[in-house]
């Protein structure tokens, strides 16, 4: 068989009820797009018998695959190891439970043809989800797009086509707590978004608890940003600023009506004087071990989408293959 031009990535747990419509569905669409495909499965260990499911549609669907994890390892690994398996010029990531229409992927592969090596499916509203969620949604794209180190599109989730330079770049980047969303955005090249809705899951719940999401943005922000370390250095000096006008305050006051309280003025600033500096040598720990963090993802300094002329020869054995990109 032909090595495929497109490979679709469907992370799955415990979706045995929604393999069977979701191949019904897709595997038409994949062929009218007229490319060889593949769809990689990877089984994020399912306690039901969706492996056997997929099995058994393998048998007559050469063009399946899958790779079963021992345990559930969660989303964000098993679209990794979707990465590592998946053999296409284009990778397609989609969820199992039908929310992400297959009939988009004609319009992905559309715009990568057109030259885009990133093209994400933009959900247009989220009125399937409840005000709340939207609410911390809403939330946590404001708070990243203020403090992370690079912008996310709003409404771009993991549904999207990647074109096998951004998918060798995204297997470079050994990162254990990995938010893709992130990683999409951090590696950067040509992106296009293409409006969708999202439908209702077709069996089963999602697979996300509130404590779940709460964690993932969280890891998102900590993996994109430094800020909450570094928050308590200016906190501190805030702090210890504030406990200076507070000492002026008290004294004027003693001035011209006396004392009180003996010694309440003098405890209260040095308290608020010393905590501030307690906080400012925290927030100045963090500088460091901000560093030392964003040291140790060792992410590549860059990455490099082409080479044109005489340059394209000379880097190739001066620049670490890690940041080398195959040629177009
Ligand atoms: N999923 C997974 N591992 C997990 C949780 C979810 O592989 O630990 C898969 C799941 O089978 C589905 C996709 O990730 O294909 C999206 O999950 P879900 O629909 O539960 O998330 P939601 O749509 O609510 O964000
Ligand atoms: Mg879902």
């Amino acid at each position: 068989m032909a090595s495929p031009k497109l490979s679709v990535i469907i992370p799955v747990h415990n979706e045995s009820a929604n393999v069977r419509p979701l191949c019904e569905r897709l595997f038409p669409v994949l062929n009218r797009i007229g490319l060889a495909w593949e769809v990689v499965f990877v089984d994020d260990g399912s306690r039901d018998d969706t492996l056997d499911v997929i099995r058994s549609i393998s048998t007559t669907e050469p063009q399946i695959g899958a790779v079963s994890f021992s345990r559930n390892f969660g989303k964000e690994i098993a679209i990794a190891a979707g990465l590592d398996h998946a053999r296409g010029d284009a990778v397609v990531i989609m969820d199992a439970d039908l929310q992400h229409p297959p009939e988009m992927i004609e319009a992905f592969v559309e715009r990568w043809q057109q030259g885009y090596d990133m093209v994400y499916g933009q959900r247009t509203d989220r009125s399937d989800e409840t005000r709340v969620k939207r609410g911390f949604a809403h939330l946590f794209y404001r708070l990243f797009s203020r403090f992370g180190e690079i912008s996310l599109p709003e409404g771009a989730g993991d549904f999207r086509l990647i074109d096998r330079k951004g998918v060798d770049v995204l297997r470079t980047l050994g990162e254990k707590a990995r938010f893709s969303k992130g990683l999409y955005a951090w590696i950067g090249f040509k992106d296009a978004g293409v409006p969708f809705v999202v439908e209702e899951r077709r069996f089963g719940t999602s697979k996300w608890s509130f404590r779940k999401l709460f964690r993932f943005a969280f890891d998102g922000i900590a993996a994109f940003s430094t800020v909450p370390l570094r928050i308590w250095t200016y906190l501190g000096f805030l702090i210890s600023f504030l406990s200076i006008a507070a000492a002026l305050f008290f004294f004027v006051r003693t001035l011209l009506f006396g004392t009180d309280l003996p010694g309440f003025p003098s405890l209260i600033v040095s308290i608020m004087f010393f905590s501030g500096i307690q906080l400012m040598s925290l927030g100045i720990i963090g500088e460091y071990v901000g560093r030392i963090f964003a040291e140790v993802k060792r992410r590549p300094l860059y990455v490099v989408a082409e080479r044109i002329g005489a340059t394209a020869e000379v880097s190739n054995s001066l620049v670490p293959d890690n940041y080398l990109l195959r040629q177009a």
